[in-house]
């Protein structure tokens, strides 16, 4: 068994937060050497008295100042960094081997990108890196030797259930196709109309997984599956068309990979994201999450077809990855911007889509090669849904 050294980006959130939990199951496997947080001083304060890291950073300097005010007056010697460069300086850290990528939207991007170029193990929670920079991100991984190994729920489930070190050669491993599964979030059931005038509280009030504000929205109105089969299509190397939605609104499958001999391999489990989360930290090891496990006695699991009309944010992330270029960049940046306004109660619902629809028209089309074409898209599509949502009644 060898020790880990870990970073942990976003460690004051919901991913970060289940992350530590593992860890501490674990101290003989795991070292901090970095946490990473935002604003959230006294949960920072008291995970660097759990962890004893090296280095804390908040990106926000008002909270780093707070911070290292709070650890000197209870005598702990971490080190405090501020700004959005501390990310990266502590993703890359010599002394590091794995970094926990758990920032929240584009913002995580840059850190989450040069622990890929410094070759380090990558556990990816931040779906949002891989959508804004996919083909960027993924020559990084194969140029610098780094290791890739995907938090989210339905690509960890995928992970497990394709070949040990699959290469992306879907004919080679007989992969038909990767079937993602898909909750439904809290508006499965309800009315375009109801859908549209559904306000923040009902839409993170996810049914099964407990999950920061900006992803349980992304959930309710499917925009996440979107975001997922972009970054199925990255990490897997699959064609837009292998990859296939299903609703599955019990989340007890995690998603499936069908073969070309009829198998279908699931990976199932309790909803928690701790089991993704202790499966990449343990790697190629299996080691204990601290999840109940799954009781199936009694249970019924069912399918059914997502519907693309009463959620046309699955729809739009389907044409943006058809679209290549920018335009999943696009996509992303007008989603987070609508998805902040929308919490703040600026806008409806379904502002949403019909923001990020505005947006894709407007910017997309463009190249996106290099990092900064995918920035200039993602700063250009923020402007135009930002002023879009203020200048109509959306
Ligand atoms: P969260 O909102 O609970 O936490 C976000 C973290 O990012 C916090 O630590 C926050 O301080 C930090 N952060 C936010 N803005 C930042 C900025 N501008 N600069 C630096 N740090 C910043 O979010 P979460 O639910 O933990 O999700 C994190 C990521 O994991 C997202 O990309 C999400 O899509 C993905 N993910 C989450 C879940 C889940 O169950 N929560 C499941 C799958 C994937
Ligand atoms: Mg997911």
């Amino acid at each position: 068994m060898r020790r880990r050294v870990l970073t942990v980006l976003g460690a004051t959130g919901t991913i970060g937060v289940n992350t530590l939990d593992v860890v501490s199951r674990h101290p003989e496997r795991f070292e901090i050497f970095a946490l990473t947080g935002a604003t959230q001083v006294e949960r920072m304060f008291e995970q660097c008295r759990a962890h004893r890291p090296r280095f804390a950073v908040m990106s926000e300097p008002a909270a780093a100042a707070a911070l290292r005010a709070r650890l000197a007056a209870d005598g702990l010697a971490v080190e405090v960094l501020e700004g959005a460069a501390a990310l990266t300086e502590v993703a890359i850290a010599a002394e590091v081997d794995t970094v926990m990528a758990a920032i929240v939207g584009a913002a995580g991007l840059p850190a989450t990108l040069a622990a890929a170029r410094a070759g380090k193990r990558i556990l990816l929670a931040n779906k949002e890196t891989l959508v804004v920079s996919g083909q960027l991100f993924m020559d990084a991984v194969a140029a610098s030797g780094a290791e890739l190994l995907p938090i989210d729920s339905e690509h960890n489930a995928i992970f497990q259930a394709l070949p040990r070190g699959f290469d992306g050669d879907f004919q080679r491993a007989g992969v038909n196709t990767l079937w993602l599964t898909a909750s439904g979030g809290p508006f499965r059931t309800l009315s375009a109309e109801a859908i549209a005038a559904a306000t923040p509280e009902q839409a993170v009030a996810h049914p099964n997984w407990v999950m920061g504000r900006k992803i349980s929205v992304d959930s309710a109105s499917l925009m996440n599956k979107g975001l997922e089969v972009i970054e199925a299509r990255w990490l897997f190397n699959a064609r837009p068309e292998q990859i296939k939605v299903l609703v599955h609104p019990q989340s007890i499958v995690h998603s499936m990979v069908e073969y070309v001999d009829g198998s279908v391999v699931a990976q199932m489990g309790t909803p928690d994201m701790r089991t993704p989360i202790a499966y990449a930290l343990g790697f190629p090891e299996r080691i204990a999450a601290g999840v109940p496990m799954l009781e199936l006695m009694g249970r019924q699991l069912t399918f059914e077809a997502p519907d693309t009309v009463r959620f046309p944010c699955l729809q739009l992330a389907f044409d943006a990855l058809a679209a290549g270029g920018n335009a999943a960049a696009v996509l992303n940046a007008a989603n987070e911007v609508a998805v902040a306004r929308f919490l703040e109660g600026a806008i409806s619902f379904g502002g949403i889509a019909a923001s990020i629809a505005h947006a894709l028209d407007a910017v997309a089309g463009g190249r996106a090669d290099t990092l900064d074409e995918l920035l200039d898209a993602d700063h250009r599509a923020r402007r135009v849904a930002d002023d879009y949502l203020r200048c109509s009644y959306a």
